[in-house]
């Protein structure tokens, strides 16, 4: 497929600028005083360079989650032809709340499915046995023996093995690959006088609704190794690995999960686009499809990384799944087998639209996290309306398609910040969040203009960066740099304007 080319010009302006920017503030007095003269004579007060030349004080860097993000240790052996995973898992975890904590959740997908995790044993970290816990579905309690105080850590082991399900899904296996999603015990969020955020999740009719889970920005280091036939394995994961006698390791940092899906049939092509390598695993018969996932992949992270925030890993991996949907995670995105099957060449498929919106959930979801369950309208009207300036930048004749095909075409009702618990199912849940969602996207950008709506955008994905933002820190990035009145939008979208 031939790309369209992108214009550059404004980007690389404000990159230049950053690139200025970002050496007066990490260089000494000389060079500071000798860039500013040269680049910007008038516009540099004289009092900077008499401060410049006072006595530097440390730099306070300010890490995300102030440095005291959980790690995750994960060892799994994983038996690809008896779908049986085993596990050995070590969590640091630190108290980043103001309260005193005297239980640990811990979210334990697998148990969501029938004779999946088993529970081998569980410890502190000084190998302490942990003997008393209890579970409630799939929350996983453990009483603390002494409270934790905030800025306090915890060490929790855990050995388990998993029986992958035999069932279409994000976890699970089928003949063609193996999926390992949401499969070792993390620690949820925990909000200061809310408690932990942990929400069932939602079936109508035996269909899963929307996502449930919130997670924590979190560091993994992950060491795979197979118990035979490691040279059948094509694996797609959340990062990229390095394998050392027959151990694949990873790192990841301020993630949101850790996912593999493995398979012995992928097809893989590869794009290297601005320091990004994007990967794209599809099934032999599609190899033609996943070329193109990987095309429209590396347009969206290009494009998504300009308007939004520079995409901020090595690696981005689109992954044809055996189940007929699309579903993100973090450095990787998985894509129903259907956008394959229908993929006519052209931009005006599927396989176009839920690659754009998948992608974009690195910034809506990876890098941005959000309640998922409560305020899904966070991530998905956000990832849908990034389909529209997707189809705007790069095939503008076809933005009219776009709108009449993907959402007035189901002349969508419903208020936009619902949760996912629908009486109704999966239908209204998408007309109420995505498509009304985009269609309260466009009416804010018409309202506050372009200007104010793409630095709202920056700023909203800048200030909540590996944090978890809600409608609060949407708004207030709205404010800061659009004063108009938008309150007959939100009578119009809202349920609570
Ligand atoms: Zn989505």
């Amino acid at each position: 497929m031939i790309l369209q080319k992108r214009n550059l010009k404004i980007v690389c302006i404000v990159i230049l600028l950053l690139a200025i920017l970002t050496a007066c503030q990490n260089q000494g007095a000389t060079e500071t005083s000798t860039l500013s003269s040269e680049n910007v004579p008038s516009a540099t007060p004289p009092q900077e360079a008499t401060q410049t030349a006072l006595p530097t004080p440390t730099p306070t860097e300010v890490l995300p989650l102030d440095g005291q993000e959980s790690h995750y240790k994960l060892d799994l052996t994983v038996d690809y032809y008896n779908h049986f995973v085993s596990v050995e898992e070590e969590i640091n975890y630190t108290n980043k709340s103001e309260d005193v904590l005297n239980d640990l959740v811990l979210v334990v997908s697998p148990m969501l499915f029938q004779d999946s995790f088993f529970l081998k044993t569980l410890t502190y970290g000084n190998d302490q046995v942990i003997s008393v816990f209890y579970w409630e579905g799939h929350r996983l309690h453990i009483p603390l023996e002494a409270p934790l105080e905030p800025s306090s850590q915890v060490d929790i082991k855990i050995s388990f093995s998993l029986v992958v399900p035999w069932r279409e899904g994000t976890m699970g296996y089928t003949g063609k690959q193996l999926n390992l999603a949401n499969w070792y015990p993390f620690i949820p969020p925990y909000k200061t006088g809310e408690g932990w955020q942990v929400h069932d999740m939602w079936l109508v009719n035996s269909f899963i609704v929307g996502e449930h889970l919130v997670y924590e920005a979190a560091d993994f280091e992950v060491n795979l190794q197979f118990t035979d036939r490691r040279e059948n394995m094509k694996i797609a994961a959340s990062a990229a690995g390095i394998e050392q006698d027959g151990i694949i390791h990873y790192t990841l940092d301020l993630a949101r999960g850790f996912v593999f899906s493995i398979s012995d049939v992928y097809v893989i092509s590869q794009i290297e686009q601005n320091g990004v390598t994007i990967l794209s695993y599809a099934f032999p018969e599609h190899q033609a499809a996943g070329e193109a996932a990987a095309n429209v992949a590396a347009d969206a992270i290009a494009f998504y990384g300009d308007i939004y925030s520079p995409y901020s890993r090595p690696v981005f991996s689109v992954i044809e799944a055996d189940f007929l949907h699309g579903m993100e995670f973090d450095g990787m995105t998985l894509l129903s087998r259907g956008f394959y099957e229908f993929y006519d060449g052209t931009p005006l498929t599927n396989l176009t639209i839920i690659t754009a919106h998948e992608t974009s959930h690195q910034w809506f979801f990876s890098l941005v996290g959000n309640d998922q369950a409560i305020e899904p309208w966070l991530d998905e009207a956000l990832a849908t309306y990034s389909e529209a300036l997707f189809y705007e930048h790069y095939y503008p004749d076809s933005l009219q398609w776009w709108w009449d095909n993907r959402v007035y075409g189901y002349n969508p009702s419903g208020y936009v910040d619902s949760s996912i618990y629908f009486p109704d199912g999966y239908v209204p849940y998408r007309d109420s969040v995505y498509l009304r969602g985009a269609m309260f996207m466009q009416a804010l950008r018409d309202t506050v203009g372009d200007e104010a709506f793409f630095a709202f955008i920056k700023d909203y994905v800048k200030t909540n960066a590996y944090e978890n933002a809600s409608r609060q820190d949407f708004f207030a990035a709205l404010a800061r740099h659009s004063d108009v009145d938008i309150t007959p939008i939100l009578k119009e979208y809202f349920q609570n304007p």
